[in-house]
């Protein structure tokens, strides 16, 4: 794995599969909030009260999405970040199911359904978004998980 220092500015997604590769990769819950949109129940991911310093992937093709620098604990039960670890990481789609208008944050390299946008919420964070994303959608990684350097 090399990383950092890649540049995207493509719009077309990276990681293409078939819908039967992805429920074969995936558990049935990752597969039902990734790749249909889903939800999961507040309070009830594994990351949504996490402090641990690390960045967080893709859960469906491992493109890094947001970093432990960004979250803030917004308390409303999902993994709440005030930016994406880099613009270009995550596409954004104008949602306006269940009668609501809102803005859908996909991971730009799989095209996978990640959460919402919302802003001018008045949270105290440099920008004043929530990205509110599902902890299915994310694997962390810890800083000591990165296995790189040797000091003591
Ligand atoms: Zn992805």
């Amino acid at each position: 794995m090399v990383g950092g220092g890649q540049e995207s500015t493509a719009a077309a997604t990276t990681v293409q599969k078939t819908d039967a590769q992805w429920r074969e990769e995936l558990t049935p819950e990752e597969y039902h909030v990734l790749r249909q949109a889903g939800t999961e129940r507040p309070y009830t991911g594994e990351y949504w009260d996490s402090h641990t310093e690390g960045v967080y992937q893709c859960r469906a093709c491992g493109a890094e999405l947001f970093t432990s620098n960004e979250k803030f604990d917004s308390h409303c039960g999902w993994p709440s970040f005030w930016a994406p670890l880099a613009e270009g990481n995550v596409r954004y789609i104008h949602d306006r199911t269940l009668g609501m208008d809102r803005i859908e944050v996909r991971c730009a390299s799989c095209d996978s359904h990640l959460g919402h946008v919302f802003e001018g919420e008045g949270y105290g964070t440099p920008t004043d978004q929530r990205y509110c994303i599902n902890s299915v959608s994310l694997r962390l990684v810890g800083k000591d998980d990165a296995g790189s350097g040797s000091e003591g």
